[in-house]
């Protein structure tokens, strides 16, 4: 059993992810590529393709529920540091589940977790995604 992320990424193609320029690569090291973003507003950038009527950011490498993942995991925007999936520390997640059900995935529950720890107790839980 792995991480839910890791076979999910259905916020990643649900959400319009907008944030600071600030955190761009351009602004400071490490930041979020450039080249991956597009304007939004004065102050704001977004995840390319996360603004269209089907958003798919295009850092999102694989399919969607079964083995999406994100290809600039380390240099993510804040949106994406922020959303948790469901229950994974102990709290629900309404965004994480309104995206796995958009994408035909049930909500996660608190036992998914008690399981995979049971499975895989040094898995250090991936902390996730977008607004
Ligand atoms: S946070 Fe939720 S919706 Fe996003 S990838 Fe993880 S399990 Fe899927
Ligand atoms: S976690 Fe990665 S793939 Fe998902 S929306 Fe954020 S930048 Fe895009």
């Amino acid at each position: 059993m792995t991480h839910p992320c890791l076979r999910c990424g259905a916020c990643c193609a649900y959400f319009r992810v907008a944030f600071y320029w600030g955190e761009m690569a351009s602004a400071q090291p490490g930041g979020v590529p450039d080249e991956l973003t597009e304007r939004r507003d004065p102050l704001r950038v977004a995840m390319r393709g996360t603004q269209q009527s089907k958003p798919r950011c295009i850092a999102l490498q694989g399919t969607v529920t079964q083995d999406a993942h994100c290809g600039i995991y380390a240099r993510r925007p804040s949106p994406c540091r922020d959303l948790s999936p469901a229950w994974e520390h102990g709290d629900p997640s309404p965004q994480c589940d309104r995206a796995r059900i958009a994408h035909g995935l049930t909500p996660l529950l608190a036992e998914d977790w008690i399981a995979l720890r049971v499975h895989q107790p040094q898995v250090t839980p991936v902390p996730r995604n977008p607004q």
